[in-house]
């Protein structure tokens, strides 16, 4: 079966790093491509596993040296898919799991027309702003922010092939895992399927010949 790229999209605050993270430790077949960002890192992150973690010089300098397959401007920061993250999942023969935005989304459909593009939403407003860290009654200019970037980002999942509602982490991963398997039956990904077809047209024609000769005699 042919591998492909699978977009991971949600609001910020919508909870699929997490979920990306549980997939990839369920599944063996699939892998991450670690993107590259000029932000700075949180406490936790690693570099080369979260992020690579780049000056903006070195970021644009990549960016002239066509080491991306897409990237974009995202809360003041730079984020992009490194080509060379993406194409060693795939010639491993894993699909390659991005969590990216939307403009980036965009540009990976265009580019990869046989990529699946889920988009992660939170059960209520309520929940998100308590996976935003914020409780009724924050006053926090940046929450405010991410709150109405939400509203927008939502306008957008409408592009998506399918939207998974982030109610339980457990069955979201669930509800992703089922995805990847329906699409992975996909006649078009599967390139030998034309010929295991055959070889079973081949099979039940010679079972029809055996028992036609069987029946005359
Ligand atoms: P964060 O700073 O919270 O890790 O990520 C901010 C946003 O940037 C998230 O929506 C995340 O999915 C997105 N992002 C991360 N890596 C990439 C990338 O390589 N390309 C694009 N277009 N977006 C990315």
């Amino acid at each position: 079966m042919t591998a492909f790229p699978v977009v991971l999209s949600a609001p910020s605050g919508g909870g699929k790093t997490t979920i990306a993270r549980a997939l990839l430790a369920a599944r063996e077949d699939l892998g991450y491509s670690v993107s590259a960002t000029t932000r700075t890192p949180r406490p936790g992150e690693q570099e080369g596993r979260d992020y690579f973690f780049l000056g903006r010089d070195e970021f644009t300098r990549r960016v002239d040296a066509g080491e991306f397959v897409e990237w974009a401007e995202y809360g003041g920061e730079l984020y992009g898919t490194l080509r060379a993250q993406m194409d060693a999942v795939l010639a491993s023969g894993r699909h390659v799991v991005l969590d990216i935005e939307i403009q980036g989304a965009r540009a990976v459909r265009k580019l990869f027309p046989d990529a699946v593009l889920v988009f992660i939403v939170p059960p209520s407003a309520e929940e998100l702003l308590r996976r935003l860290g914020g409780v009724q009654g924050s006053r926090s200019a940046s929450l405010v922010r991410r709150l109405r970037r939400a509203i927008e980002e939502l306008t957008e999942a409408l592009e998506y092939d399918y939207v998974v509602v982030n109610a339980d982490r457990t069955e979201a991963v669930a509800e992703v895992a089922t995805i990847l398997d329906a699409e992975s039956g996909r006649p078009r990904r599967n390139a030998a399927l034309e010929e295991d077809l055959a070889v079973l047209g081949r099979e039940i024609g010679a079972l029809a010949d055996r028992i036609e000769q069987s029946t005359e005699a």
